[in-house]
């Protein structure tokens, strides 16, 4: 079990749990899972130590996704912000009575998409928190949030469990055949993925087969080796998703820098630009994705 789940485990048990938790961390490393694990430990009519029942009516409603004390509030659409219709509705649920469990619990995820006037009624809320309500703001970049609404929240860094850990939940998820091979190239994945547990599964998939990533390492080397066109490639990167191809080809520079020496200054540029890229996504800097994944495919090839 995580220590960061234990703690607040712990607390809940003993009813000590603060009404408003922030849990922070880089993306995929399950913080969302944590939550919902939190959650139904908040929410079960018959908690076990550190566990949900799993039994009662409310642990059958959560795992059913229909518990009337239980809200998420998410971007309605991805890319775009929590709006503040989303976080009235929200403060609404925060001051009624819970229905069937003793209290409710919310979770906004990720919380940095909230907008300035979303974020601004949320702060109100905070400021007047419900005995009966726990609020769980999940965030990969808690230092874009207002530092007001951080102030207001017990905060909970979420940090990877280590190799050991991950690989023994994964051999639970994976297949007979995946498990009796030891999992093979875990210690790959395990590498490219900078500890969090979902992009280890990402890479592995479910049964052992190496998904995405190995997909796009391909594609950057057939357009290294001349097979694929630059616009092709550029063309099918501007309809993958960001965060993933970011997230893959930042750890292969990271892989190669540390295989082979030498190549200083030519991965040093190339992590640079796809910080660059990273940065204006970030900030949603209304760019041409297809020129932007030409131009650094492109270089990537110049500085071979
Ligand atoms: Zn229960």
């Amino acid at each position: 079990m995580l220590p960061v789940l234990r703690q607040l485990g712990e607390q809940a048990t003993q009813d000590h749990l603060p009404s408003a938790l922030l849990l922070s961390g880089p993306r995929h490393l399950g913080k969302r899972q944590l939550a919902e694990q939190l959650r139904q430990i908040l929410l079960c009519q018959n908690p076990k130590v550190l566990n949900a029942c799993g039994e009662c009516k409310s642990c059958l409603l959560s795992q059913g996704g229909a518990h009337p004390d239980s809200l998420t509030v998410e971007p309605e659409e991805a890319g775009k912000p929590i709006k503040i219709d989303q976080i009235r509705r929200l403060s609404e649920f925060v001051y009624a009575r819970p229905q069937i469990a003793q209290r409710r619990v919310l979770i906004i995820n990720p919380a940095e998409e909230m907008n300035l006037n979303a974020a601004n009624a949320l702060l109100k809320t905070l400021e007047e928190p419900a005995a009966t309500t726990y609020l769980i703001l999940l965030s990969h970049r808690p230092a874009s949030l207002l530092p007001t609404i951080r102030s207001r929240c017990a905060q909970f860094p979420v940090g990877s469990p280590g190799a050991a850990v991950v690989r023994e939940w994964l051999s639970q998820l994976q297949s007979g055949t995946a498990r009796e091979a030891g999992l093979p190239g875990f210690e790959k994945a395990w590498q490219v993925s900078f500890g969090a547990p979902l992009r280890v599964l990402e890479y592995l998939g479910e049964e052992g087969n190496h998904s995405a990533y190995d997909e796009i390492i391909g594609e950057w080397e057939s357009y290294l080796s001349g097979k694929a066109d630059l616009f092709s490639i550029a063309d099918l990167w501007s309809n993958r998703d960001t965060d993933e191809l970011l997230t893959t080809l930042i750890a292969e520079i990271h892989q190669r820098a540390t295989r082979d020496e030498g190549t200083g200054q030519n991965v040093i540029g190339s992590y640079q630009r796809l910080m660059e890229i990273a940065r204006n996504h970030r900030e949603k800097r209304n760019l041409n994705p297809s020129l932007q994944w030409e131009h650094w495919l492109m270089k990537s090839r110049e500085s071979r």
